[in-house]
């Protein structure tokens, strides 16, 4: 298989797989006094520190969870429950358009069932936020405004935030800033204690080499949600549940030498994907690169191929045995455009038409290459298709 599909899960590392299995051997609950306790809560300590160091975190600001979707409602929920709980004036939560579901799902859940007022803030054409309109936003009212959240990198067009500046505008009122960095990390350096005014970030495992299921909401010292999950008290009374040593083991395993071959790996990405948007172009001269040519993701390459519908064209690629992705959801058959694009000013036909490639660590030249033998015919038969089921 020709897996052009990084952005949605990564293969195991090797070094990760090895850890996970030797742990899943063990014994122990980390929270037990007993010997084999205490040895699985020195694995989720050591754990901790690994992945505090790659984030450039303090182990105490980490808290484990069971991966990106859950530590997002946590930061969103948690801080908004613990902000209007406060005061109960602070009901604004501001969120980028671009959000992932996991951060702008709980947020609309907030509106819907809890009194919060959810502000989208708008994006340019490349799908950045600008820090001016969120200092607008704050300003409005800056006494009601309980949480920001604006992701560090897009996962669907690869769009890299300001995040710093951000950070900025949301310390200089006083108001805590989530950012959802599952795309960043070992992509994009990201250090938690360079951004002053960042009060949460999520990581997940998954997306870096390590298992589905584990990842983690680093929270700055101060900063305490409200918990989403409650129960036996672990993860400092933040998270409970049961730690799973073998996967927070594999997490560790693998954001390690993520974090440190990063740089070498972002700059061969880079060149790959330079590579497959060359041959993408060549065989489909009015393909468009959507998002931003230079601030964006080095294994991203997110394109519009005018007249075609994104899912037939995934499809007729997956035949062909390249697997890469639409950001349109698809609910009942019906695919829906992408809210990403549609918030970059994308019309409906090219949210439909859009695909994205994303390079990851076992990407190849050989990948780019098949690519670029098979997407002009697929595309030839796509818009084919479209333009029959149009008249
Ligand atoms: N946030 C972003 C930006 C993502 O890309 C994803 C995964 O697709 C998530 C959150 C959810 O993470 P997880 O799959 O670990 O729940």
């Amino acid at each position: 298989m020709v897996y052009l599909d990084h952005a949605a899960t990564t293969s195991v590392r090797p070094e990760a797989l090895a850890a996970m299995t030797e742990e899943f051997g063990r014994l122990g609950n980390a929270s037990s006094l007993h010997g084999a306790g205490r040895a699985a809560r020195r694995v989720v300590e050591e754990a901790r520190e690994d992945v505090a160091w790659a984030l450039g975190a303090s182990p105490n600001e980490v808290v484990f969870t069971a991966g990106g979707t859950e530590a997002d409602n946590l930061a969103v929920k948690g801080l908004y429950w613990a902000r209007s709980g406060a005061d109960p004036r602070r009901r604004r939560v501001l969120v980028s358009a671009v959000e992932h579901h996991a951060v702008l799902d709980p947020a609309r859940w907030l509106a819907d069932r809890q009194g919060a007022v959810v502000e989208e803030l708008p994006v340019d054409a490349r799908g950045a936020v600008r820090p001016q309109d969120l200092r607008a936003a704050i300003e409005r009212d800056p006494g009601d405004v309980a949480l920001v959240s604006v992701m560090w990198a897009n996962n669907e067009v690869g769009t890299v935030q300001p995040v710093a500046a951000l950070a900025e505008v949301a310390a200089e009122f006083g108001v805590p800033m989530h950012t959802d960095a599952v795309q960043a990390v070992g992509a994009l350096p990201v250090d938690f204690s360079a951004h002053g005014g960042l009060a949460a970030l999520t990581v997940s495992a998954h997306k870096l080499g390590g298992p589905v299921g584990a990842g983690a909401l680093v929270l700055a010292r101060g900063v305490d949600p409200v918990p989403v999950l409650h129960g036996g008290g672990q993860e400092r009374d933040v998270r409970s549940g049961t730690l799973t040593v073998p996967l927070l083991r594999g997490f560790a395993a693998a954001v390690r030498p993520a974090v440190a071959e990063r740089a070498e790996h972002a700059e061969r990405l880079r060149g790959l994907r330079e590579e497959l948007v060359r041959a993408v172009h060549k065989a489909v001269p009015d393909a468009v690169l959507n998002g931003d040519p230079q601030e964006r993701l080095p294994g991203n390459a997110h394109l519009a191929f005018p007249g075609c519908e994104g899912d037939a064209l995934l499809m007729l690629l997956d035949a062909q045995g390249i697997a890469c992705s639409t950001g349109s959801a698809c609910s009942a058959g019906v695919a829906r455009p992408s809210h990403v694009l549609l918030a970059m000013g994308a019309d409906t036909d090219t949210a439909l038409g859009s695909l994205r490639f994303s390079l990851g660590r076992d990407s190849a030249p050989e990948d780019v290459e098949a690519l670029g033998a098979a997407i002009g015919p697929a595309v030839e038969r796509a818009r084919a298709a479209h333009g029959t089921r149009r008249r």
